[in-house]
């Protein structure tokens, strides 16, 4: 039986990651290193808009965060940070443990951050030095206004901005030098569709200055010394990195890029409509109400009917695998995630299963036949 591995990170590699991930090793003082590594970083830097290189990690998600955190602050140092979930609480426990302190604005579970209360906050707080946000809250499916929270602020009373893209990066539009961020923090196993182990963390020039003036309290994760890594022509990393993700993640930029990002991304936001539609469909509740803040990279699915855990038990058996709730919300939600948005039909394999594993069908067929289909564009 196939396993359709429905997860919000790791996700299934592309066929020609999965592929990519079987070459021999090379070594990583080479040339052919260096050159894959300057390939991955033009590509990246075309994904994100941005014309100056990423720092590539090999760590999870969570060290890209402690790499930007260890970075910026220090002890005595104060931070604002607006949460909608579990990502966004996570940001700032790391945050803290830099000895900063922080101001804390929260968010309910499947509501957006709001820009005019950051602004707020901010302007409340002129000596906050950075201000966290999560750009695509994953355990609730929630994608921040960003660009909107960034513009919100005064330009000349921003603090330093840092976005956890974890869940973001690839599956949706998140230009940071175009916005004003200073910092963002990815990793490999989501929207970048590759193997989990690789945290990539892009900086401003702002951010670079800063960095450049401050003393890192980590070895390991010291910006300065990574940068030193990326010369003109020559692009190493100061410990052995894991070659072999290096070759995945080559390989699923070049999927990615191949139709343009802008169909890329549209497609995504298409199968997310889709797919609340068929939900809704279902008699089943989206966690998100409000539709332009829905992820085009997860779905969080609600029911006040059914247990939504005895559903995922049940498409388990069928092999799809889904995540549930996290924290406050676990035990309550089914979580899909959507990242590689090539497999359109896929789409009715999993409506079906969710159908095929829901308790009682009866209301929902009467539902079903009363409600006149919506016809979907992909402008939606
Ligand atoms: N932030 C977000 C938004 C995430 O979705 C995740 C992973 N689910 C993390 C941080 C942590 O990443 P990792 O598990 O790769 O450490």
């Amino acid at each position: 039986m196939h396993e359709y591995l429905l997860t919000p990170g790791p996700v299934e590699m592309p066929r020609e990651v999965y592929m990519a991930t079987q070459k021999q090793i090379i070594g990583h003082r080479t040339k052919e290193f260096s050159d894959l590594f300057i390939e991955i970083e033009k590509k990246l830097s075309f994904l994100l808009k941005v014309d100056t290189p990423s720092v590539i990690l090999p760590s999870s998600g969570t060290g890209a965060l402690e790499c930007l955190a260890v970075n910026f602050l220090c002890k005595g140092d104060k931070f604002i940070s607006a949460s909608c979930g579990v990502f966004g609480d996570r940001f700032r426990t790391i945050a803290e443990k830099t000895g900063a302190t922080g101001i804390y604005l929260d968010f309910q579970p499947g509501e957006e951050i709001s820009p005019n209360a950051v602004a707020m906050a901010v302007s409340n707080n002129p000596d906050v030095k950075c201000l966290l946000l999560t750009h695509n809250e994953t355990s609730t499916g929630v994608v921040n206004p960003i660009k909107e929270i960034i513009r919100a602020i005064p330009e000349d009373k921003r603090p330093i901005i840092l976005v956890d893209c974890v869940s973001s990066v690839g599956a949706m539009e998140m230009y940071p030098a175009l916005w004003g961020i200073d910092a963002i923090a990815t990793a490999s196993q989501k929207g970048l569709l590759s193997p989990p182990g690789l945290g990539i963390v892009w900086l401003s020039e702002k951010a670079w200055k800063y960095v450049e003036n401050n003393t890192c309290d980590s070895y390991y994760f010291d910006l300065k010394l990574q940068k030193k890594y990326l010369k003109k022509n020559n692009f190493a990393n100061p410990y052995t990195p894991p070659v072999t993700l290096y070759y995945a993640l080559n390989a699923a930029l070049d999927v990615i890029l191949k139709d343009g990002i802008d169909e890329w991304f549209k497609a995504h936001k298409l199968y997310a409509t889709a797919l609340a539609e068929g939900i809704k469909a279902l008699g089943l509740e989206l966690l998100v109400k409000k539709a332009e803040f829905r992820s085009p990279g997860v779905t969080a699915i609600k029911s006040s009917n059914y247990d939504t855990e005895a559903i995922r038990a049940t498409l388990n058996t069928m092999g799809i695998v889904t995540a549930g709730g996290q924290a406050d919300m676990k035990g309550k939600l089914i979580r899909i995630a959507h990242y590689d948005d090539k497999r359109f039909p896929e789409l009715s394999i999993v409506l079906s299963c969710i159908f095929a594993s829901l308790p009682n069908k009866k209301d929902i067929t009467t539902n079903f036949m009363a409600e006149p289909l919506k016809i979907l564009t992909s402008e939606e």
